[in-house]
């Protein structure tokens, strides 16, 4: 299973963008993909479609999808998370005995399934991340999250979550009475190596939570601990008045953490990758060093960052990120607007616009 390389470049243009500024991204979105922008966005005026994301843990599902849909119109698409879902209703089941009955309630009328629905509830107070909930309860909730949205395009991200979820997943549109959408598998490829990074120097802060990444998203203000002789990041939220961000437990042990969760999540994909008659976009992280002249503008790689003491300021060095794919060759990582641009032309594509 091999994910083609995109290009994203254009002969002959030498413009060059800063993709973490919004003005200068919405420039470049322009530039690579504004034809097939207009036709996505002219098609969302009267037509919806149902978007099925698949891709290991980490590896951006969220990330695209809501950039897709920013530049294509965030009223007309929501970002579904399944895992959201079910952490949400947990909360609101332990809340308030309100909020429970009327769950309780809807899903008397609605779900189907092979255990109670009295079992369904226990089932999720329960729950572990090693245990799956009853796929007939989960399609509830989410049918019963999209009964909350008025018509839009839909990015479901968490099911299929499994193999005998696949099935499901085709019929799905037809189940929910969710019209004639065209419905689309969009597979992620992203490296284990790349994965591995965003674990292992993922930084957390304390007070608001936000999530940074020490190597590869930084924030403004870099700190040095003299006592553990290392460098962190400070929470840029002035709320948080220069909080120290810290990393979560387990966090440093990487990859192997969830081993089990991503093989699952290979075997997805690779199932997805063989269904007959579903559309697929196929959208892909790296891009081998040597073949990046070809196919991608150097702004488009993701940069690394490290850090030196001089005196007592913090010296930030940014250079383009190298790392072996999973094939073993030497890959630079994408910025994820290009990533989008290919999901975008792609989705033009399958839609025949
Ligand atoms: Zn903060």
């Amino acid at each position: 299973m091999e994910f083609p390389i995109f290009k994203t470049k254009i002969e002959g243009v030498g413009k060059k963008f800063d993709l973490t500024n919004p003005s200068q991204r919405q420039e470049y979105f322009q530039l690579k993909a504004g034809e097939e922008i207009k036709k996505i966005k002219d098609y969302l005026e009267n037509n919806s479609f149902i978007v099925y994301l698949l891709g290991k843990k980490n590896s951006g599902k969220g990330t695209y999808s809501k950039m897709f849909g920013e530049i294509v119109g965030s009223e007309k698409t929501a970002h579904i998370s399944v895992g959201d879902i079910v952490r949400r209703v947990h909360e609101e089941i332990l809340s308030s005995k309100e909020k429970k009955e009327e769950l309780v309630d809807w899903l008397r009328k609605n779900y189907r399934g092979y255990i109670s629905v009295d079992e369904t509830i226990q089932a999720l107070l329960n729950r572990s991340t090693k245990t799956l909930l009853p796929t007939e309860f989960i399609l509830s909730l989410i049918e019963r999250e999209i009964s909350k949205m008025p018509k839009k395009s839909l990015f479901i991200d968490g099911f299929p979550r499994d193999l005998d979820q696949v099935s499901y997943s085709l019929f799905f549109r037809n189940l929910i009475d969710y019209r004639q959408d065209p419905d689309i598998f969009v597979l992620i490829s992203v490296p284990e190596a790349v994965i591995n990074e965003r674990i292992k120097w993922r930084r957390i802060c304390p007070l608001c939570h936000t999530s940074r990444n020490l190597k590869l998203l930084p924030t403004s203000k870099i700190g040095y601990d003299e006592q553990k002789k290392e460098f962190y990041l400070i929470c840029d939220n002035p709320e948080c008045k220069g909080e120290k961000m810290i990393q979560k437990e387990g966090d440093e042990a990487g990859i192997e953490l969830i081993r089990e969760r991503l093989n699952k999540d290979q075997d997805l994909i690779n199932k997805a990758f063989s269904l007959h008659g579903i559309p697929k976009l196929l959208l892909r992280n790296s891009v081998p060093v040597e073949k990046a002249k070809e196919f991608i503008d150097d702004y488009e790689i993701s940069p690394e960052y490290s850090y030196e003491l001089e005196g007592d300021k913090v010296k930030i060095i940014e250079k383009p990120w190298q790392f072996y794919d999973d094939q073993g060759n030497l890959s630079y990582s994408l910025m994820p607007p290009p990533v989008v641009v290919s999901m975008i032309k792609q989705m033009a594509d399958v839609l025949n616009l």
